[in-house]
């Protein structure tokens, strides 16, 4: 059954037109900003059903906040700045591949990994270097 279906609706607007990663707060805000009437509490369950469902990615920050956005469909990995969360979507080949080896190595089947790389930008890099 599908509830709340205006503000799923919503969220996944917000989120479609958000770059990056952003958490269900930082969305909640710009639904606000936006005039929107939607609840912390619905975004955050909304998100959790987009993730559920495969329409959006979630991910933990390295602070343990979860993160979503609305992604590319089918298996991938991402490069994400911590500093301005520029999000970049990979594909890893070696990384499948190493994931089954391991996997298998220890007798394990239907294995499914999650591999979000952190890090800080060119953009940003470049800045740091320059601010010092
Ligand atoms: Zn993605
Ligand atoms: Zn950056
Ligand atoms: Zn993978």
């Amino acid at each position: 059954m599908k509830r709340n279906t205006w503000q799923r609706e919503a969220v996944r607007e917000a989120l479609s037109s958000t770059e990056g990663f952003i958490s269900a707060q930082g969305l909640h805000l710009s639904l606000h900003e936006t005039g929107s009437p939607i609840g912390l509490a619905t975004v955050y369950r909304a998100l959790a059903d987009l993730a559920a469902e495969g329409d959006a990615d979630s991910l933990q920050s390295p602070e343990g906040e979860s993160l979503y956005r609305a992604c590319t469909t089918g298996h991938h990995h991402h490069l994400i700045c911590r500093n301005c969360g520029l999000t970049v979507e990979i594909e890893a080949d070696e990384v499948e591949q190493w994931a089954r080896a391991a996997a298998a190595s220890h007798g394990f089947t239907q294995a499914q990994h999650v591999v979000d790389v952190f890090g800080l930008c060119a953009g940003c890099t470049a800045k740091a270097a320059g601010a010092e």
